[in-house]
């Protein structure tokens, strides 16, 4: 193998960059000629294609988003679409592609694969929603900004006596509210894994008022309800003074935490040495700290399995 490509696809997550750095530090140092392609899938089809040195990813490590750019290109489920995709990648002599990426973006690398083109996933989203890797690239640096969000509304939610409802990412997956909530010290961490009543909420905001407790955090995952619709349904049951904080984008940028380009390198990397190791067709990630790789076609077929017993934890420490 002489020549690699990398892309980044879905939505970007802060980490991506130093796992761009890796793919093209790791490749070169390897004697291989690396490739981004920018706009994700979208890129490739359009051959959105340029040879990266190892200039061109210095100074990056420490931003946000990605210097490759990230698009959605819904029509990549097409075969035909795929096949154009290949095109691309042959016309330019490339012969294996890393692609940086949530489930969406798996899917794609699949599909090439299928068609005979090797693939590497890394996984790089914020919702830490991939089987496969115990943490993507991008959870760490997410939820260190909520913990900051919620810690500066707590200080006004303890000056004003307010309850806060925090809304936080997560549209099908928990991770980031229950992380986040857990290590915020917030009272009521609601996510899409585990239904909670109207009553069960109220009663423990009642119980905490009850032995003096004047302030509550409330964290929502979108996926359950918007913290908005959330805040009435209390407001028409309870008398406090209730509040709404949707943290939106800004848990998608920053600078990445130590952790995030620690674990970003580590996989960047791994991935490159699996292209020239010929396995193509899988997907690198995480488990209790140590690199693993499993197929693409069985992480994409596996839901993501919240970690049952930091649930339970978060209802101990909130009582
Ligand atoms: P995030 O979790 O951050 O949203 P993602 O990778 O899951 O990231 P998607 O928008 O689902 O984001 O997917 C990214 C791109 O991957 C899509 O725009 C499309 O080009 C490609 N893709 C998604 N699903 C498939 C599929 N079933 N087959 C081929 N390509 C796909």
């Amino acid at each position: 193998m002489k020549k690699i490509a990398v892309l980044t696809s879905g939505g970007d997550s802060p980490g991506m960059n130093a796992a761009i750095r890796a793919v093209v530090r790791k490749g070169i140092y390897h004697d291989l000629e690396v490739y981004g392609i920018y706009h994700g899938f979208h890129g490739l089809v359009n051959g959105n294609i340029e040879k990266l040195e190892l200039g061109s990813v210095g100074d990056i490590i420490h931003r946000g988003g990605t210097i490759l750019r990230s698009a959605r290109l819904p029509e990549f489920v097409n075969p035909e679409v795929q096949k154009e995709g290949l095109e691309q990648l042959h016309k330019h002599g490339i012969e294996g592609l890393v692609v940086i990426g949530g489930d969406g973006s798996y899917r794609g690398a699949n599909a090439l694969t299928n068609l005979g083109f090797p693939c590497v996933g890394v996984p790089g989203t914020i919702d830490n929603d991939i089987s496969g890797t115990e943490f993507t690239i991008g959870f760490d640096t997410a939820i260190n900004t909520v913990i900051d969000a919620i810690d500066k509304i707590r200080d006004t939610a303890s000056s004003h006596d307010r309850t806060f409802v925090i809304e936080v990412m997560g549209r099908g997956a928990g991770d980031i509210a229950l992380w986040s909530g857990l290590a915020g010290g917030a009272e009521t961490i609601l996510i899409p894994e585990e239904k909670e009543t109207i009553d069960n909420i109220i009663d423990r905001l009642n119980r905490g008022k009850q032995r003096g407790k004047r302030h509550s955090i409330i964290v929502v995952a979108e996926g359950v309800m918007s913290g908005v619709k959330l805040a009435e349904q209390l407001k028409e049951r309870i008398d406090a003074d209730v509040r709404v904080s949707v943290l939106g984008h800004i848990q998608r940028g920053g600078s990445p935490s130590a952790t995030d380009r620690f674990l970003a390198s580590r996989l960047g990397a791994r991935a490159v040495e699996l292209l020239l190791e010929g396995k193509g067709g899988r997907a690198v990630g995480i488990v209790k700290n140590t690199i693993v790789d499993h197929a693409i076609s069985e992480i994409i077929n596996q839901p993501h399995k919240i970690d049952n017993e930091i649930i339970r934890l978060a209802k101990e420490l909130s009582i």
